[in-house]
Order: C-alpha cells, then sequence, then structure tokens
C-alpha cells in the first residue's frame, strides 16, 4: 500500500500526527511521505483536515 497526496495545504497537521518521521517536504510546502519510514498506521490520512492523503492499493 502506498499514500498518495494529491492537493496538500501546506497546513502540517500530518507531520505533528506521524510518530515515525516519515512526513517529508524538501522544502516545499507539499507535504510527501517517506516510503523507508512510513509504517502504514494511517494516522495522517485519518488527522487531513483537507482529505489530501489517500490511501492507494
Ligand atoms: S495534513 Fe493534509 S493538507 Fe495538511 S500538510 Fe498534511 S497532507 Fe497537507
Ligand atoms: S501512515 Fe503513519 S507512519 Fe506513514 S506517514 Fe502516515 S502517520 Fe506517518
Amino acid at each position: 500500500m502506498t499514500i498518495a497526496v494529491l492537493n496538500c495545504q501546506g497546513c502540517r497537521t500530518c507531520d505533528k500526527v506521524c510518530k515515525y518521521g516519515a512526513i517529508i517536504r524538501n522544502g516545499s510546502k507539499v507535504a510527501k511521505i517517506d516510503a523507508e519510514k512510513c509504517q502504514e498506521c494511517y494516522a495522517c490520512v485519518e488527522a487531513c483536515p483537507y482529505g489530501a492523503l489517500v490511501i492507494m492499493d
């Protein structure tokens, strides 16, 4: 499973809920998931107020 980032608003809510430091930005406001650090807990998916994180099969 992977998480797609669609229409991220840069609010950083996901940074706060990810316990694994898997949300990265590389200087952009748009969130990216570090696949090597992500433990697929989906806390970020539930927390995003914009529904910007979508679980992909
Ligand atoms: S919580 Fe959603 S909108 Fe906010 S930075 Fe993360 S992905 Fe973007
Ligand atoms: S699924 Fe969990 S571990 Fe992966 S980026 Fe989201 S909050 Fe972090």
